[in-house]
């Protein structure tokens, strides 16, 4: 499908579901075509999955591109960091035998996710009971909360100790009362945060930079780009099913706010439709939801108040399961016709062509048209 362009076009590739449809796979199946893999954003609450021969690689804040050698991979400013988890990814990644020195590089400009982000996102999901969000309790919403306040701390912050001790200080007062008063959890020392983020500052400080200034000046120098989404685009905080969201803009818009790059410099869109076909090789019938009935109406797409107060119903069309292995299918013609009936149904509905099919977990698994 993108072999044929003059110059490898800039691919966004992004979740289009929930999240966990097999995005790492995907990536790193085009990988391979380009020079520049960016994320955008998201924290280390996504995850990737990359498997093949007798390799496994679990991914959380680095690109999938850190697994091919040459690869420029940016983690953008929309993105939420922890060093600890990023700097343990690192480590992990290098004791697996990848490479990585120069070939990544973190925003300036990106928010840190600092200890009491964590212990409030769990403290708030532990006293919301039922009504829990179900977060990952990593500190990514919370961090994402003090961005937009305004009183975040930056990755740039790392560099410079005195602002850095000013904002901890600052900010430890604020959530150190709401952890105590109202969670009645332990609090934080301002001292034990700052000396651990000076020390992730002088281990990262190679890699902090202007990442939108670099990744422009990639664009300009005609290396191509692949855009790699996290989570899911019915995760995304604003189009997505609310509150059972994420903080951050997952759908493609996000790349050019999560990078700073013009729309324009995004040429084609890849949402990870079909994968895991696998899955369902076993089901005697596949109910596929087409609709929502709400109120004994039938809506097409959700009414914003249906997820949150739980008043919808889903409308099922069944389709006959295939019985019969697909796991590690390379080609169209060997599918089952049941299950091209299923992929032509899924492309009308979505009015967009499969280009991709995945039938396992593994790179060589897979059925490119
Ligand atoms: P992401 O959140 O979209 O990045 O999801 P991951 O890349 O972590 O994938 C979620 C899980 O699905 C991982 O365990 C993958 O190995 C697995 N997976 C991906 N594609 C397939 C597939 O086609 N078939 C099967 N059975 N598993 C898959």
């Amino acid at each position: 499908m993108l072999v044929s362009a003059p110059k490898m076009p800039n691919v966004a590739v992004f979740g289009a579901q929930w999240g966990d449809e097999g995005k790492g796979k995907i990536v790193d199946l085009l990988c391979e075509r380009f020079e520049v893999v960016a994320r955008y954003q998201g924290g280390h609450n996504a995850g990737h999955t990359v498997k093949f021969a007798d390799k496994h690689f679990a991914l959380r804040l680095i690109p999938s591109g850190i697994l091919h050698r040459d690869k420029l991979c940016i983690l953008g400013n929309g993105m939420v960091i922890d060093p600890d988890a990023l700097l343990e990814e690192i480590e992990s990644l290098r004791a697996a035998g990848v490479t990585i020195d120069s070939n990544l590089k973190i925003s300036d400009s990106a928010h840190l996710i600092l200890p009491y982000h964590k212990a409030l996102d769990l403290a708030r999901e532990e006293a919301a009971g039922a009504a829990k969000i179900g977060t990952t309790g990593r500190g990514i919403g919370p961090a994402y909360e003090t961005k937009a306040s305004r009183y975040g701390i930056r990755v740039c912050d790392l560099l410079d100790p005195t602002t850095l001790r000013e904002r901890v200080e600052f900010a430890c007062a604020e959530k150190n009362a709401v952890l105590a008063t109202l969670y009645h959890k332990k609090t934080f020392d301002p001292d034990v945060i700052v000396n651990a983020y000076v020390h992730y500052g002088e281990v990262l400080a190679e890699r902090i930079t202007n990442a939108t200034v670099l990744i422009n000046n990639q664009i300009r120098a005609g290396k191509s780009v692949l855009f790699e989404g996290a989570q899911g685009m019915m995760l995304d905080v604003d189009h997505g099913t609310y509150p059972f969201v994420t903080s951050s803009n997952t759908i493609v818009g996000g790349v050019c706010t999560g990078l700073g790059i013009a729309p324009k410099h995004i040429h084609r869109v890849i949402g990870v439709a079909l994968t895991k076909l696998d899955v369902l090789d076993e089901i005697d019938e596949i109910p596929v939801c087409t609709a929502y009935n709400v109120h004994g109406e039938e809506w097409k797409t959700f009414p914003a108040f249906a997820v949150a107060h739980n008043n919808y119903k889903p409308v099922h069309r069944t389709f006959r399961g295939w019985k019969r292995s697909t796991v590690g299918t390379t080609s169209f013609k060997d599918l089952p016709q049941q299950a091209l009936d299923y992929i032509r149904f899924i492309e009308d509905e979505t009015e967009c062509r499969i280009s991709i099919v995945s039938t396992g977990p593994r790179r060589e698994e897979t059925i490119i048209r």
